[in-house]
């Protein structure tokens, strides 16, 4: 196992501290780029080159996104950490904000100067309030009085300033453009794009939004080189990950792995399936991505792209593990009311779709549903997806879908005989 990335301060007892951030290279990745400092672009490469991808879902390469910046224009630019962690089954963000919380003000420093962004808002859900927020102004603070943030960092001429926020507990605030509208006080509703945020971000200056796991993986990438990080995982994905393994497990937790580690072997670290049982589901990236049946699960890798070609995705690393127990309408009709609550309502086919769908498998659910109604989700699921304003659209209809592309059986049970097919949960 490698915790050297997001868990190296992890061995410590007060892992948070700036003292124990040191003793694990804290800050001098930071202090080679500013010795000079070092050309912007060399640094975009090097990123480019580790193909450190988002953390947060989307798995985009991050520095082909630092690549959209306009850095040498003129005028105010952004850097926007999204901490606004709420896909069900993720809790990684809030892990790093409570234990390593500098490696992300460093990441920030590094990433701003890189982008030619002065300013770093870190935006945080309203839940996080108490510890995580604790932590990371004390790391904001004692970063300050080190000289690392302000103006003229360590004499090099650069300067950047962070500030910590605080949302509402709004899911679609997650979303980049909601979180940006939430930032400048706002509702935050997503927008039309274009104009992209590298464009047009926030205050009408370009911005650019990155997940708190990828920010905080910056530092090691620059101190130990892209090649080492790339090397930690596999080719096209870069680096380690945290996993947060949920449900079914003897021990549930927050795990760092290289990317490209069998799904098997991570689920060994959670210490298997509870009781012996058998494994049925995993949701592998939070539960806007699709479940897979568990055989196949323990065939497969967890690296983006070979959950991608298994139609679904590693998401944010938010793994929930199901026995077979579990009956998997009663999973779907969960999900579905989860988007159904959270739809933000600007566009018509996820305001509407996402109730649809709800109605729908509570129907079958309660055993009042036909052979029809399994229809209509499909159909209801395939006219979300790909219609709307945001990728909210498709982290609606993808757990539909998915669970109804291996589960379809359980649903047709339900029209059959009124009741779940699965014995322990009838
Ligand atoms: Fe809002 Fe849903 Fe449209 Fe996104 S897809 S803008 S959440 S209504």
């Amino acid at each position: 196992m490698v915790n050297d990335v997001c868990y190296a301060t992890l061995k410590y007892d007060q892992p948070w501290t700036l003292d124990n951030y040191y003793r694990e290279g804290g800050y001098e990745a930071l202090k080679r780029v500013l010795d000079g400092p070092m050309d912007r672009g060399e640094i975009i490469d090097e990123i480019k080159k580790a193909t450190l991808r988002g953390r947060g879902g989307a798995g985009f390469s991050t520095g082909m996104k630092w690549g959209f910046m306009p850095r040498d224009a003129p005028g105010q630019k952004y850097l926007i950490c999204n901490s606004d962690e709420s896909e069900p089954g993720t809790c990684k963000d809030r892990h790093l904000l409570r234990f390593n919380p500098h490696a992300l003000v460093e990441g920030m420093i590094i990433s701003g100067y890189a982008m030619g962004a002065t300013v770093g808002y870190n935006y945080l859900r309203g839940e996080f309030m108490k510890e995580p927020f604790e932590r990371i102004e004390e790391a904001v603070r004692e970063a300050r009085e080190a000289g690392f943030l302000g103006e003229n960092i360590l004499g090099s001429g650069v300067d950047f300033e962070m500030h910590n926020l605080i949302g509402a507990g709004a899911y679609i605030c997650g979303e980049e453009t909601g979180l940006l509208e939430s930032i400048e006080g706002k509702r935050g509703l997503p927008r039309n794009k274009p104009p992209f945020p590298a464009q047009y971000g926030i205050y009408g200056r370009p911005a650019t939004v990155n997940n708190t796991e990828t920010i905080a993986s910056v530092p090691t990438v620059m101190r130990r080189g892209a090649d080492w990080f790339l090397e930690q995982g596999r080719p096209n994905n870069g680096g380690t990950k945290l996993f947060c393994v949920s449900g079914h497990v003897n021990s549930p937790g927050v795990f760092e792995i290289p990317l490209g580690m069998p799904f098997k072997e991570l689920l060994g670290m959670a210490g298997g399936v509870r009781d012996g049982r058998k494994l049925k589901a995993v949701i592998p990236g939070g539960t806007s991505m699709p479940a897979l049946p568990g055989e196949e699960m323990m065939e497969l890798d967890m690296d983006f792209d070979s959950l991608a070609k298994a139609k679904s995705g590693l998401g944010s690393g938010g793994l929930v593990v199901m026995d077979d127990t579990t009956d998997m309408v009663e999973v779907c009709l969960r999900i579905s009311r989860f988007y159904y609550a959270e739809s933000c309502g600007q566009c018509t086919p996820c305001r509407e779709g996402t109730g649809w769908m709800h109605r729908v498998i509570k129907r079958i659910y309660q055993g009042k549903g036909s052979y029809d109604d399994i229809e209509l989700l499909e159909a209801a699921a395939g006219q979300i997806a790909g219609h709307t304003i945001c990728a909210f659209g498709e982290a609606s209809a993808w757990p539909v879908q998915g669970i109804l592309r291996h589960w379809r059986h359980e649903f047709e049970h339900y029209v059959e005989h009124g009741r779940s097919m699965v014995e322990a949960a009838a």
